[in-house]
């Protein structure tokens, strides 16, 4: 009985999500290398961006801090990796310059995703080294990979905090990039004393070596203590927000 029904609303509903997520836009078109753009239509089989990557790739390869901020599945982990392989992909990087980028995030899960979004998209970037360190791993086994070189690091906080303390040879002096990624779950979680150290770590070491660093600060939502978290981390924000009907 209620099937013409749900046959009627299906489409409507499906093309009504495809109209609000997806930009009308090529990855083409957005200042990316044709090799990334063959990898993410060719490899990763995306049609096209979405919203807030149409919105964050040029925003951020220009270099400027951000706030990005948009709903659960708009596609936020490529609206930050993209621009950030794209640049690495403009300049020489080799193992041993040790860490360009660090990705925080609140659980081993997300860190788990997101480092598989991040080998998908290296694929033909052969020479930049993703790496992956969390809580509960095995800690001197990670050490050896931070000593070996990791240009793009995948970290839960607590984890990422001690290396930076106690892993004397951890290759900071080149670090560009700091994603904090789920930053309202990693307030919920309590880790906003442990990036309120990791930030003021990596501030005295660009004290110290001179590399400028870029922040995202990327959330679902926005509260007061997003407001604290970016006044803490970022610099200059732009703020790259969808409504949910954008
Ligand atoms: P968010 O962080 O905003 O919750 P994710 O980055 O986890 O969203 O992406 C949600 C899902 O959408 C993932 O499975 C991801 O691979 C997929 N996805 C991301 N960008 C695109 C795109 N341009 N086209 C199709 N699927 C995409
Ligand atoms: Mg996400």
């Amino acid at each position: 009985l209620n099937r013409p029904i749900l046959e009627n609303i299906e489409p409507a509903i499906s093309k009504l999500e495809s109209f609000e997520t997806f930009s009308s836009m090529n990855f083409g078109s957005l200042q990316l290398s044709e090799t990334l753009v063959r990898n993410l239509q060719g490899h990763m089989k995306l049609v096209k961006p979405t919203h807030i990557q149409e919105a964050s790739i040029p925003t951020i390869l220009k270099g400027s801090d951000a706030l990005v901020k948009a709903q659960t599945g708009s596609g936020k982990t490529l609206a930050y990796l993209i621009p950030v392989v794209q640049k690495l992909t403009e300049q020489r990087v080799s193992r041993a310059d040790g860490c360009y980028c660090v990705v925080i995030s609140p659980t081993r899960e997300l860190a788990l995703q997101i480092f598989d979004e991040l080998q998908k998209l290296l694929k033909p970037f052969y020479w930049i080294v993703p790496g992956l360190i969390m809580g509960g791993e095995n800690r001197s086994a990670e050490k050896a990979r931070i000593r070996k070189g990791i240009n793009i690091l995948v970290a839960t906080p607590g984890r990422l905090l001690d290396h930076l303390q106690n892993t004397k040879t951890f290759p900071t002096h080149n670090i560009k990039w700091c994603i904090l990624d789920e930053a309202d779950k990693l307030l919920d979680l309590g880790f906003e004393k442990d990036i309120t150290t990791i930030i003021n770590i990596l501030d005295e070491k660009k004290k110290s070596n001179g590399v400028p660093r870029q922040n995202v600060l990327v959330s679902a939502t926005l509260s007061d203590g997003i407001s604290r978290l970016a006044s803490i981390s970022l610099k200059n924000p732009v703020y790259i927000g969808l409504d949910q009907r954008a």
